[in-house]
């Protein structure tokens, strides 16, 4: 099977939130399982191509009243098409920025021109967010026409936030649509945007990529652990956060959180978490980014605050830093994902990759991928899983009281417990293993 995917985010290269690891990680185990897969990408010109292998230009074509330039190169292991229209539209800024309907909107319909003018027929054309979402009307209404009349059009939604007006009439175009989880897809399942079209919506779980993720290879960590040597890998990461960030170095339960700070995420809930594992006698530590001026600010100015109040057992770094985010993932005791809503989230995986015990609100992929250790056995072994975390229902400070109390609790009075859950989580299989399965059974739906 050959799969085209037309995206504006993928990992390491170009990246915001969970769209870009899942283009990258769900493109390499389907790879794996044998089939062919190539990106069709915009050439940023923020882009670090220092990620990117034998990059080289290949050919130009003439479309939209402009050249297009494109550039070839592989990205962990995947082929990538790089197209710059020669109009300058991916010049300036950065993935997002200015009239980002009108840039992608050209992109994705010189994407189809693209495989057109080269003559590729792929099977499945698989499109993702309101970004790519042009790809599957313009190719039903233009391009089947023309060649190219054996692909289907999949369509990812990875957050129905934004875009709804373009998600609608993806949905309409699709020949199969998905989500990032089960629950998300039943939580969803109302929106106008989507109710007409439940007979071929389908919930796959993404997720991570097992070599990006890997305690026992990760160079921006200082000792590689697996699950056996659990207890002394994360001793030594908290020691090197602890240090990297002016921490006191002693030994109290901390608290990580790696996140966009936008108001999905559940803002509030992140603040009060903050003062709660404080007062608790624990550490913080949040790694977030705020693409809204005003959110940014309020979390300068709590920094601030706690830099004089809580100096030496709390730190908010206000940026985006992968490699500081590996080393909070192995550094932490929990990793806390209170969000509103949350279509899959990987930030739960990846904290259970490294051994960090994930402390979430129960919504969407939270809901599907946490099982609490006090409420949810019967839950986690219908799904073959031992719990492996604290979880809350409310989106308010109680709900949040009530699972980080908990999970501080079980670190300060049953500590071998404790090891032994972190131990358990890293054996659990987050990977692609099963979903990119999934995936090609639908690519397969797709096609009959
Ligand atoms: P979303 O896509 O809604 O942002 P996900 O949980 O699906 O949320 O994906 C978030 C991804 O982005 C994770 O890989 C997480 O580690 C990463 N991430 C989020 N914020 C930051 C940050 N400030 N610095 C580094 N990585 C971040």
């Amino acid at each position: 099977m050959h799969v085209v995917h037309i995206a504006v985010e993928m990992a390491p290269i170009a990246k915001v939130g969970g769209l870009g690891d899942v283009v990258t990680s769900l493109s390499r185990a389907v790879q794996e399982l044998g089939h062919k897969v190539d990106i069709i990408f915009p050439k940023y010109d923020c882009m670090n191509l220092s990620n990117v292998k034998d990059f080289h230009f290949r050919q130009s074509f003439f479309w939209g009243g402009t050249e297009i330039k494109v550039w070839f190169g592989k990205v962990e292991g995947l082929s990538v098409y790089f197209l710059e229209p020669q109009n300058g539209m991916f010049w300036a800024g950065c993935i997002y920025g200015r009239n980002d309907g009108d840039r992608f909107g050209f992109f994705c319909h010189a994407a189809l021109e693209f495989l057109l003018q080269i003559g590729v027929h792929p099977d499945i054309l698989h499109c993702h967010d309101w970004s790519s979402a042009p790809v599957a009307w313009l190719f039903k209404e233009h391009y089947r026409h023309y060649g190219m009349n054996k692909a289907r059009i999949v369509f990812t939604i990875h957050n129905l936030e934004f875009g709804a007006g373009h998600i609608a009439k993806a949905m309409q175009h699709a020949d199969k649509a998905t989500t990032v989880s089960r629950t998300y897809s039943k939580e969803v399942s109302g929106n106008p945007a989507i109710s007409p079209h439940l007979y071929k919506f389908h919930g796959i779980l993404n997720g991570i990529d097992p070599d990006i993720w890997d305690p026992y290879n990760d160079n921006f960590i200082p000792v590689a652990y697996t699950s056996e040597n659990v207890v002394e890998g994360k001793k030594a990461a908290k020691e090197a956060l602890q240090q990297r960030l002016g921490l006191n170095k002693s030994d109290q339960p901390l608290v990580g959180i790696i996140t966009r700070l936008t108001v999905q995420k559940g803002i509030h809930l992140i603040k009060h978490a903050i003062w709660r594992a404080l007062d608790r006698g624990g550490q913080v530590v949040l790694l977030g980014s705020a693409p809204d001026p005003r959110i940014q600010n309020d979390f300068v100015n709590l920094a601030n605050q706690l830099h004089s109040s809580h100096g030496d057992r709390a730190r908010l770094v206000l940026t985006y830093d992968e490699p500081l985010s590996h080393l909070i993932y192995a550094g932490s005791d929990f990793i806390l994902v209170p969000s509103i809503f949350e279509p899959c989230g990987l930030t739960q995986l990846v904290a259970m990759r490294y051994g960090a015990i994930p402390v979430v609100r129960k919504t969407g992929g939270l809901y599907d991928t946490v099982y609490d250790v006090d409420n949810d056995k019967e839950r986690a072994q219908a799904q073959g899983l031992e719990p492996n975390g604290f979880s809350f229902d409310g989106a308010d400070t109680a709900g949040v009281d009530y699972a980080l109390n908990r999970a501080i609790s079980a670190w300060y009075d049953a500590r071998e417990w404790f090891n032994s859950l972190c131990k358990r989580v890293m054996e659990q299989d987050w990977s692609w293993n099963r979903p990119a399965l999934d995936y090609m059974e639908l690519y397969h739906a797709a096609r009959k």
